[in-house]
């Protein structure tokens, strides 16, 4: 199918115009004003006029189907990419896990079949290791190499179940120098969590507050500046995930003006909401239990610098949604037994304009950088994803930046019980998505069809 969009405002990373967009075979064919229709003969033509046109978003943490804490999260690959492209991204970057005594062949194999059939819109994964014998070294050279998963994700939390020591860091780090592969970082000082949760729950310190309160941001600070430290030995870059706190991104900046190919992302949840929401009545501040937790309210405007002056290079979601009845439950008389996760695939996009560009934080290239450029380069998809450009996967969300929504259950598509934003109102909102030329959000209506969405290999750095 052939597609022409006419007369919005495209926005990239570094260009602003007016202009149309002639898209063929799901790429990218031609851009240009007043495209002569003889050459350009669309199927169909979608008047994007006082609109923005951008590239599709790129969201390179979530977690869709994934076992956690003894239950699952609530949204697959059909209902999680249903809801990201309702939220103007496109491109999921998910995580396949290597459980203890499996391969991660093994691993891809079973997220491969999690997501066949069901993803709407293009999807690849990076691995999480939680062991590195020297088969495994192999293993992820295999990885890169013949099966485009060019990322692999560490913890320095969760002992027993995710955590790895300093060597198996070091060694994984090392390999990617080798290999062309990046490592990703949960950056949390496990040892000193664990102590401290077990410390709170002797005590009878049972409620959700506690979660925040046994995960001080200086176990976050701590770990990223050894983190960043062993990839400096080991001469690659990295990549810290889910950065929250001002003691992290410190040392994020630190590293960046001393010259390292250090990077981190933040998520929208550490930039809107706060450790004040786990004070609220009952159990509802088992809603936010998430890892790292929700600071102080005074970090948001620290983040939102890091993301202005590039300190910070993206913004992603860990999208990894709970329901509050049955699940978040499993902790109702201990916070270190709530699952760790909560929604946010869908709302990212219209925060991140309203809070962000609205609010006058960062520029309206800025906003296309952090949320889908920035991570396609950093990831390897860049620029087959990432931007707007003839050759590009003709993946363009087309938003409507004068349009007012009020964020919530009842507006939204993820499935799950509440949303941490409710009653929000936001002013910004993703019209109709574009997923390689192909229409699946249309003036806000879904059409696009489950399993329509690829696998993507991505490239080395
Ligand atoms: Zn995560």
């Amino acid at each position: 199918m052939s597609l022409l969009i006419t007369n919005g405002r495209i926005i990239t990373a570094t260009d602003d115009y007016v202009a149309d967009i002639y898209c063929d075979q799901g790429e990218v064919v031609a851009i240009g004003r007043n495209l002569p229709s003889h050459r350009f003969q669309a199927d169909r033509t979608l008047d994007a006029s006082g609109q923005y046109v951008l590239p599709g978003g790129i969201d390179v943490h979530t977690h869709l189907d994934m076992p956690f804490g003894g239950t699952t999260s609530t949204d697959d690959f059909e209902t999680g990419t249903i809801a990201a492209a309702f939220g103007g991204t496109t491109c999921l970057v998910d995580f396949a896990i290597q459980y203890r005594g499996q391969t991660m062949r093994h691993a891809l194999d079973e997220w491969m079949k999690k997501a066949a059939g069901k993803a709407v819109t293009d999807y690849s994964f990076h691995m999480i290791v939680t062991e590195l014998p020297d088969a495994g070294l192999g293993d992820m050279d295999t990885m890169v190499r013949d099966e485009g998963v060019t990322s692999f994700k560490l913890f320095m939390a969760y002992p027993g179940v995710f955590m790895v020591d300093d060597a198996t860091i070091f060694r994984a780090l090392r390999r990617t120098g080798e290999n062309g592969g990046i490592v990703c970082m949960h950056a949390e000082n496990g040892g000193v969590i664990d102590l401290l949760v077990q410390e709170a729950l002797r005590k009878g310190h049972k409620a959700p507050k506690y979660h925040a309160l046994t995960r001080p941001p200086r176990a976050e600070g701590e770990a990223t500046g050894r983190a960043i430290a062993l990839a400096e030995m080991a001469g690659v870059p990295i990549y810290i995930v889910h950065l929250s706190s001002a003691d992290a991104l410190q040392k994020v900046r630190e590293a960046r003006d001393m010259g390292l190919p250090a990077y981190a992302e933040t998520c929208p949840q550490y930039l809107f909401l706060s450790y004040d929401n786990y004070e609220e009545a009952g159990f509802e501040g088992a809603k936010y239990v998430m890892s790292p937790p929700l600071r102080a309210k005074e970090t948001q405007d620290q983040l939102w610098r890091g993301l202005a002056f590039n300190d910070l290079q993206a913004i992603s979601t860990d999208h990894c949604p709970f329901c509050m009845k049955e699940q978040k439950t499993l902790g109702k008389d201990d916070f270190s037994k709530i699952p760790n996760g909560a929604p946010g695939i869908e709302t990212r996009m219209s925060l991140v304009y309203d809070g962000g560009v609205r609010a006058g934080r960062i520029s309206l290239n800025r906003f296309v950088e952090l949320t889908s450029t920035s991570p396609a380069k950093i990831f390897g998809l860049f620029p087959r994803k990432g931007t707007i450009a003839p050759g590009s996967d003709a993946d363009i969300v087309i938003f409507d930046p004068e349009k007012r929504m009020t964020l919530g259950v009842k507006t939204l598509h993820m499935n799950v019980d509440y949303n941490p934003y409710e009653g929000r109102e936001v002013t910004g909102v993703t019209d109709t998505v574009i997923s390689r030329g192909q229409v699946v959000i249309d003036a806000g209506r879904f059409t696009g069809r489950a399993g329509a969405g690829s696998f993507l290999r991505r490239s080395t750095r």
